[in-house]
C-alpha cells in the first residue's frame, strides 16, 4: 500500500508518523518551501497528548511544553474569577494524560524532526487530484504526476481534496477576529500572570492567554467582532492602538499586556460546516479539511491528531481492503469531530454574552459547578479528555462511550 497524503501541517504530520510506525509506504506533499514558524499558541489536552505519546514524542513535549495549574474563566473588568477548572497535574492523574500549552512551531518542529526526510517533499502545490477504480492520482503544480493507492487530504481549511470529492461550498466566516501576540515571560509575570490557562469573558469578546515556549514567551489571543481589514492569515499584522480601542473598557491587566505587545496579529476567524462524510474508496479527509473549527475548545488541532492515529491504525489493520479501512475510520471519528465542532460554534455565544441577565444566569451555573462537581471537570471536558484513540480502535472504549456532552 502507498498513501499520498496533500499537507504537511498538525494533521498530515501525525498522520505521517502514524503510517512510519506502521512501516506503511507514504509521501507528504506539501507546497511551502518550509515548515516555518506560523500560527501561535496551541492548548493540547490529554485526548491528543495521548496520542502524541503513542507516536514516540513525550520527552519532547515535556520540552517545548507547559503545563498550567488550571483553566480560569473570568470576569472582563473586574477580573473576578466566576469557574476554576483543575488542570497539571491532576488533569494527568484523571485522564492519564497531560495537558500542555505549546507553540504550534514547536510541536510541527518536534514532529517533522520525527518523520523520516524521504516521507516529505517541500515546493509541491497539488493542482489536481484523481481517483480511479484502482488508483488515485496527484498533479503537481509543475507539470509531474504522483499515483498511490490511497490519497489523504490534510490540506487544510481551504482543502481542494474537500472541494473536488467532498463538499464545494465555501467556508463560513464567523463575523470574529482574533487579535494575536505574544510577549516575553517577564512582562506577563511583572502584570501577574500566573501559569494557568485564562479565558477572559466580555460583551461581544473574550481573551485567551497562556505561556508557551517552555515557558519564555506568554501567548494572548483576544477573539471579537469582524473589521474590514481582517484576512484569514497567520502573518497579517494589526496595530496596537487599534486592539487598544477593541479592548476599552477592559481589565487594566488584559489593557497593559495589549500595551506591552511588540508585534500583534489579526486573522479571520472561519470555520466549516459538518459533513455527512469523509471518504470514498480510495480518499480521505482528515484535520482542518474534514472539520475546520472555531477555537473556543482548543480542540482543532487535538482532533486533527486523533483523526492521524484512527486513520493510520485503520489502514495498518486493513489487510488490504482499504475502502473497508476508510468507512471504519469514518465510523469512529465523524461523529465525535463534527460533535465538537459545533460545540466550538455555540461556545461563542457562552463567551461573549451581552444581556446581563444572560450573564447572571451563565455565572450562576459557573458557581453551581464549581460547588457541585466534586472532582471539578465540567462534562464537556470529560468526554473531550478522556477519549483514547486507540481503544476507539481496538473497540475497547465503552467506558468513553457512556459519557456525553
Ligand atoms: C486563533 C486560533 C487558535 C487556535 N487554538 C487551538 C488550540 O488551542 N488547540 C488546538 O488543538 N487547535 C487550535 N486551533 C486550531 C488549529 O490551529 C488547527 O485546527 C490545526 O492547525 C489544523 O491543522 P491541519 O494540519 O489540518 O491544517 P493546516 O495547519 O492548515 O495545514 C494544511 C497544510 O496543507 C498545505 N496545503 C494546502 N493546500 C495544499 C496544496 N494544494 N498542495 C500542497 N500543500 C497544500 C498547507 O500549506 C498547510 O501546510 C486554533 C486555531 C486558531 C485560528
Amino acid at each position: 500500500m502507498h498513501v499520498i497524503l496533500i499537507g504537511c501541517g498538525i494533521a498530515g504530520a501525525a498522520l505521517s508518523l502514524t503510517l512510519q510506525r506502521a512501516g506503511i509506504s507514504h509521501l507528504v506533499l506539501e507546497q511551502a518551501s518550509e515548515l516555518s514558524e506560523v500560527g501561535a499558541g496551541l492548548q493540547q489536552s490529554p485526548n491528543s497528548i495521548r496520542v502524541l505519546e503513542y507516536l514516540g514524542l513525550k520527552d519532547e513535549l515535556a520540552r517545548i511544553g507547559v503545563p498550567p495549574s488550571a483553566h480560569l474563566f473570568k470576569d472582563y473588568k473586574t477580573g473576578e474569577v466566576y469557574l476554576k477548572t483543575p488542570l497539571m497535574p491532576k488533569v494527568e492523574e484523571f485522564f492519564g494524560a497531560p495537558y500542555y500549552h505549546v507553540h504550534r512551531a514547536d510541536l510541527l518542529d518536534i514532529m517533522v524532526k520525527a518523520m523520516d526526510p524521504k516521507n516529505i517533499r517541500l515546493n509541491c502545490k497539488v493542482v489536481d487530484v484523481k481517483e480511479n477504480d484502482d488508483w488515485v492520482e496527484v498533479h503537481l503544480s509543475d507539470g509531474t504526476v504522483e499515483k498511490g493507492d490511497v490519497l489523504i487530504g490534510s490540506d487544510g481549511l481551504h482543502s481542494m481534496v474537500r472541494e473536488k470529492f467532498f463538499a464545494p461550498e465555501k467556508p463560513r466566516p464567523s463575523g470574529c477576529v482574533a487579535w494575536r501576540g505574544l510577549v516575553p515571560v517577564d512582562v506577563a509575570r511583572n502584570l501577574g500572570f500566573e501559569q494557568n490557562s485564562y479565558v477572559w469573558m466580555g460583551p461581544h469578546r473574550s481573551a485567551v492567554l497562556y505561556y508557551v515556549c517552555g515557558g519564555d514567551l506568554f501567548n494572548w489571543v483576544g477573539i471579537g467582532p469582524y473589521n474590514d481589514n481582517a484576512k484569514e492569515s497567520w502573518s497579517q499584522t494589526g496595530s496596537r492602538d487599534a486592539a487598544l480601542n477593541e479592548y476599552d473598557g477592559w481589565n487594566e491587566q488584559i489593557r497593559e499586556l495589549i500595551a506591552g505587545t511588540e508585534s500583534l496579529f489579526m486573522t479571520n476567524m472561519i470555520d466549516r460546516e459538518p459533513l455527512e462524510s469523509w471518504v470514498t474508496s480510495r480518499v480521505a479527509l482528515m484535520g482542518d479539511a474534514a472539520h475546520a473549527m472555531m477555537p473556543y475548545h482548543a480542540q482543532g488541532a487535538g482532533q486533527s491528531i486523533e483523526d492521524a492515529w484512527v486513520l493510520g491504525r485503520s489502514l495498518e489493520m486493513a489487510e488490504g481492503n482499504i475502502s473497508a479501512a476508510l468507512k471504519k475510520y469514518e465510523r469512529l471519528r465523524l461523529d465525535r469531530a463534527n460533535r465538537v465542532l459545533l460545540q466550538s460554534r455555540a461556545a461563542e455565544h457562552l463567551f461573549h454574552m451581552t444581556d446581563p441577565e444572560e450573564v447572571s444566569r451563565r455565572n450562576a451555573r459557573f458557581a453551581r459547578h464549581q460547588q457541585e462537581d466534586q472532582d471539578g471537570f465540567p462534562v464537556g471536558q470529560r468526554w473531550l479528555y478522556s477519549y483514547d484513540a486507540e481503544k476507539a480502535v481496538m473497540g475497547t472504549d465503552d467506558e468513553w462511550r457512556e459519557l456525553s456532552w
